[in-house]
């Protein structure tokens, strides 16, 4: 048997029983338990580290919720689960999972409900003025591109951060009230247990789990299913390397311990397809204060490539993907403002042709592009990358400036968004699309909503609402 994976032919005895078995207390991990234990199975949870929480307790606690949730309407939005669904679709990638994104608006009302009788308190406020979690503790936010083109053409652009009560951080507030939640469930937990192998019968089922704890492999038997939800491989350099080079290139791995990629090769040892390994969660927070949106965004070419008021989701991935990470954000005297995250000011000069040198520009390139932009900015429009009114401003006032959006220099965070191939219902694919008997899995160690065009919330989102499903599968 491949490395990863045991015979049930080689379990002598089995030191722990349990109807379902779940992989990594996360907030994936946590809602699969929850819901297993709701079908009324016998529930185990192993977890590497000595607590529970993974990188969702140290997140920002955002989840992307839409569709009408009761906090949406307690802060005098509507949205609709079609709008929602639009907008993702449109955001998510080439060729998001339709099925998991119609499943998922279709239930966000109800999943959000979910989260608040599991404790978690949601303030019914809505902060206006960052991208993601707020430094408050306001419950409602924009996480994403709804009001940008082309999405809000597409779709009703409406907020749908769903943060919980907490300044700044909530993501440790998130995973208190999942992780006590988990054994208020009924759901056993045990910590430092790493699991290394699955246990496979004769069909290629997955019967059990083999973990290491306090120097020594104990042997679990999972009578209905084992869910895996240990998070993504950011951490995993050799996996890095193969699938995301040039994520390696980023200042910030968005990770804790936990995300080496274990759960992923342990499913592909059983036998399991994997989905989207190339693709990431690159976030470049250089529009932060929203003021700086009024900037451009130019390559190496002294070209744009985005509208600068896109999600810091959007900016990282194509500065990164599609412009090899060389970018500069150009603002005149009068946008200026001290930059929250990329504060390094590359270049400053009286002219456009100036910095252009000091940058290393092809001559001409930035004056041109800045005449385009200053001309139709005069008149509120951006025909080229339809930039909303809201941050239009010809850059006329010297000293102009490059803040530095390079790679090297800026801050760059990275999370991966692809792995193992599951479908609506948490079951694990083979490369077949068949479903694996006795294997489930959720949150960053699966494929899931987002494959690209990341807004914030989704990861969480997406774990919190398919480890559920998974956990029910496995539950019956
Ligand atoms: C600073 C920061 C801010 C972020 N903000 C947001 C946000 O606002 N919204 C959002 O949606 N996302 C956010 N993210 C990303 C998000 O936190 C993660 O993508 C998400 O938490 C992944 O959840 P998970 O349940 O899949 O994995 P995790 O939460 O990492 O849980 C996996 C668990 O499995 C355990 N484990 C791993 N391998 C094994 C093994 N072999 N055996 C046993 N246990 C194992 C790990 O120790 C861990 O506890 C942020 C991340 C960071 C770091």
């Amino acid at each position: 048997m491949p490395t990863g994976v045991r015979s049930i032919n080689e379990v002598a005895h089995f030191d722990e029983r349990c109807d379902v078995l779940v992989v990594g207390l996360g907030a994936a991990g946590a809602a699969a338990a929850i819901e297993a234990r709701a079908t009324g199975a016998d529930v185990l949870v192993l977890e590497r580290a000595s607590a529970g929480g993974g990188t969702s307790a140290m997140s920002g606690g955002v989840l992307y919720l839409g569709g009408g949730t009761a906090l949406q309407r307690a802060c005098g939005f509507e949205d609709t689960a079609e709008d929602m669904f639009r907008y993702l679709q449109a955001s998510c990638g080439v060729a998001p999972d339709e099925a998991k994104l119609r499943r998922y608006c279709e239930g966000s009302v109800e999943h959000f409900e979910w989260l608040v009788a599991q404790g978690v308190p949601f303030r019914e406020t809505f902060y206006h003025g960052t991208s993601g979690e707020p430094p408050t503790d306001d419950g409602l936010v924009w996480s994403g591109s709804e009001r940008c083109q082309p999405y809000c053409d597409i779709a009703q652009p409406a907020p749908r951060g769903h943060v919980g009560q907490m300044t700044f951080q909530a993501g440790p507030l998130l995973m208190k009230h999942l992780c006590a939640a988990t054994p208020g469930s009924g759901a056993r937990v045990a910590a430092d247990h790493r699991v290394s192998a699955l246990v496979l019968d004769a069909d290629g089922a997955v019967v059990g789990a083999v973990a290491r704890h306090a120097g020594r492999e104990r042997f679990v038997r999972a009578r209905r299913g084992v869910v895996l939800s240990t998070g993504g491989f950011v951490l995993n350099d050799a996996m890095m390397r193969t699938h995301l080079p040039l994520g390696l290139r980023c200042k910030m791995r968005v990770a804790s311990d936990g995300d080496d990629g274990s759960g992923i090769k342990l499913g592909i040892a059983a036998g399991a397809a994997t989905k989207n390994l190339d693709k990431a969660s690159i976030s470049l927070p250089v529009t932060e204060p929203w003021g700086l949106k009024r900037g451009v965004l130019v390559n190496a070419q002294g070209q744009r490539f985005i509208h600068e008021d896109a999600y810091m989701g959007f900016l990282g991935e194509r500065a990164l993907f599609q412009n090899d990470g060389r970018a500069w954000l150009i603002v005149d005297d009068e946008i200026f403002e001290e930059p929250l995250y990329c504060k390094t000011v590359a270049a400053t000069g009286e002219s456009f042709e100036e910095l252009a040198a000091e940058l290393g520009l092809p001559p001409g390139s930035l004056a041109a592009t800045l005449q385009v932009y200053n001309r139709h900015a005069a008149c509120g429009r951006d025909p080229v990358f339809h930039k909303s009114a809201d941050y239009l401003k010809p850059l006329v006032t010297p000293p102009f400036g490059a803040i530095d959006c390079t790679v090297e220099e800026a801050l760059y965070a990275v999370f991966t968004l692809g792995g193992l191939a599951t479908d609506v219902e948490g079951r694990v694919l083979d490369p077949e699309g068949v479903a694996i008997p006795g294997l489930f899995a959720a949150g960053r160690a699966t494929s899931g909503l987002s494959v690209g065009g990341y807004s914030s919330g989704l990861s969480l989102g997406d774990g919190t609402f398919f480890g559920r499903a998974a956990g029910r599968s496995a539950g019956r």
